[in-house]
């Protein structure tokens, strides 16, 4: 087994695209973990099926927190601040994007990319990590991965609905005297609703 920066010098000699983006992840993320690969790679397959431009914009809907958001959050700028990044957590590892949709659309075509347990069983370590039965360090798994590429992945064109803007109204709370924003017609804010 590698340690983990044998494993990054290989990348750097066989792959230097996917270095590039490797090493912006590294110190975003805090190291290369399975999953932050997997989400790399998902990134990558959504790009190509969508057939990203360098000036179009991505919009990602992660299906879980954990490791997946980052590489869209460093390498696209799809964040939770500035909407590119939304997380519908169901514990999935699954990621739906699409491009943004000219202003005025209602719904526009998006990939929704999953790591699939069906292909994964060809590899059984990296399977075996993934249904978690067994406890493996990266540096065992992501070398299996970098070599299962795209293999590992499914996916399926699906139509994504394109927010609608809310008009919004700044509002101070009656409780708690601070301002939020309203939706609604409610008078207090969510927070003080809450300990209603
Ligand atoms: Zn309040």
């Amino acid at each position: 087994m590698d340690n983990m920066d044998e494993i990054i010098t290989k990348i750097k000699e066989q792959d230097p695209e996917l270095f590039s983006q490797v090493e912006k992840i590294i110190p975003f993320h805090g190291y290369l973990s399975t999953g932050a690969l997997i989400g790399l790679q998902m990134l990558n397959i959504s790009k190509r099926i969508l057939a990203v431009n360098d000036d179009d914009r991505i919009y990602a809907t992660c299906e879980t927190y954990n490791c997946i958001p980052d590489p869209f959050q460093i390498l696209e700028g799809a964040t939770t601040g500035n909407k590119g990044l939304r997380i519908n957590d169901v514990g999935k590892m699954a990621v739906t994007v699409t491009i943004r949709a000219p202003k005025g659309v209602t719904s526009t075509r998006g990939v929704r990319i999953y790591f699939d347990t069906n292909k994964t069983k060809a590899y059984p370590k990296l399977h075996a990590w993934y249904m978690n039965t067994e406890k493996l360090p990266h540096e065992e798994v992501v070398p299996i991965l970098l070599e299962a590429g795209d293999n590992v992945y499914s996916y399926e064109m699906v139509d994504v609905d394109v927010p609608v803007k809310k008009s919004k109204k700044v509002l101070l709370c009656e409780e708690c005297g601070e301002c939020f924003i309203r939706y609604g017609d409610e008078i207090l804010c969510a927070a003080c609703d809450n300990r209603q």
